[in-house]
């Protein structure tokens, strides 16, 4: 779960990080009041969670607070990245000297944490990475040990950042560890003209994993908000888990391990999988029926795969969840079903009674993916 910047920015604050004045309102008659209250002069900043807002548009310097209206009017209701901006943060502006970049991000390869941080900060960052990556620094930080204040200086000294760094790279650190953060990062932190660090942006995402422990950020359907992919969305509302990937076989299945074996077995056979979706051990006919509903929503899918091995969830449910989604859903893809495990024969007939002209049945998961790799394909 990504926070908000103004979430991140109260989180940065409390952990003693220095970060401007500001205010989040959802009208640009609320952006007046507090543009007057800020001082006048503010940094209009919509509130999506996707970066870039810089160059897209959603970051505007407002010289008094009928122009921050103005602004906010532009801003709010803008699309980013398919991101809708619901809010914006108006922030008292600062006169930057120099923009650093600096993150603790998780390597899960390498079981550790990374410290990486460049004094080629900004909205440039992706190019600084991409062109001259010397300029980016990579520390790993052993988590248990941690940044002291040798190692933050120490990942300040490589990176090239001021000694006064060193002091915001250690709280951070503590973000990271007491907020449950597998990413945190400022970009810009900034050294203002009169010599001040101040953290200008900021993202931390919280293991999801530790959502009990966090709640105050709300649940997970709360969080899925508004900037939710709106199928990921639509899924999560039913408990059903959904990703988007980019190729055009729809997968269902059951299970994690059924699930990726069935991507891999659909990739083996020539095509892409569009999307995968687990609708989990113990599915019922409506829990089948949704999630063909979210899978046939995707316009990518040109073939949907069923790979189903029926265990507690017996073969003749999913085909009955089947018939019903068919009954809903207007299928305008072929489907391809392969039903095997407890009362595999039961759901077959299911299937057949039904005898819609663009339901196929497979009896093995590779034959099926076969089929439904050549049905996208066409
Ligand atoms: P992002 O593009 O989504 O990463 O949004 P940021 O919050 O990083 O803002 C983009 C850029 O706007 C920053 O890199 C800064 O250069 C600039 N910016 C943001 N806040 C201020 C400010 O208070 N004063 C000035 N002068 N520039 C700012
Ligand atoms: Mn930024």
């Amino acid at each position: 779960m990504d926070l908000y910047e103004h979430q991140a920015r109260e989180v940065f604050k409390s952990y003693g990080i220095a970060v401007p004045d500001a205010a989040v309102v959802d009208h640009p008659r609320e952006a007046r009041r507090a543009a007057e209250l800020l001082g006048g002069r503010v940094v209009v900043k919509a509130q999506v969670k996707t970066g870039g807002r810089g160059k897209a548009g959603g970051v505007k310097l407002a010289a008094d607070p009928a122009a921050a209206e103005i602004t906010a009017r532009q801003i709010l209701g803008m699309d980013i990245k398919g991101h809708t901006v619901r809010r914006v943060m108006l922030a008292q502006p600062v006169d930057i000297q120099d923009e650093f970049y600096v993150s603790f991000v998780l390597d899960r390869a390498a079981g550790v944490f990374l410290a990486i941080a460049s004094a080629e900060g900004g909205m440039d960052i992706e190019e600084v990475a991409a062109t001259r990556p010397e300029a980016v620094a990579h520390i790993p930080v052993d988590p248990a040990e941690g940044v002291t204040d040798t190692k933050a200086a120490e990942i300040a000294a490589a990176a090239g950042l001021p000694a006064e760094t060193a002091d915001v790279l250690a709280r951070l650190w503590q973000v990271l560890v007491r907020e449950d953060a597998l990413l945190v990062e400022v970009n810009p932190l900034v050294r203002t003209t009169d010599g001040a660090i101040l953290a200008l942006d900021g993202k931390v995402t919280v293991d999801d994993n530790a959502r009990f422990r966090q709640a105050r950020w709300g649940d997970a359907s709360e969080v899925r908000d508004t900037d939710a992919d709106p199928l990921e969305a639509a899924a999560a509302a039913k408990g059903l888990t959904y990703v988007k990937l980019d190729g055009e076989v729809g997968i269902i299945g059951n299970g994690a391990g059924l699930v990726m074996s069935t991507l891999d077995v659909v990739a083996g056979r020539g095509a892409r999988p569009a999307n995968f979706l687990d609708i989990g051990g113990g599915a019922s006919a409506q829990v089948m029926a949704d999630g063909l509903d979210v899978i046939l929503s995707d316009r990518d899918v040109k073939a949907v795969l069923v790979n189903v091995f029926g265990g507690i969830t017996a073969c003749d449910a999913v085909a009955e969840g089947i018939v019903r989604a068919l009954d809903s859903v207007h299928l305008t893809q072929p489907l391809v079903v392969r039903l095997d495990g407890n009362n595999a024969a039961r759901g077959r007939a299911i299937l057949d009674a039904r005898a819609h002209p663009l339901v196929e049945q497979a009896t093995t998961m590779d034959g099926a993916a076969a089929r439904a790799a050549q049905l996208a394909n066409r």
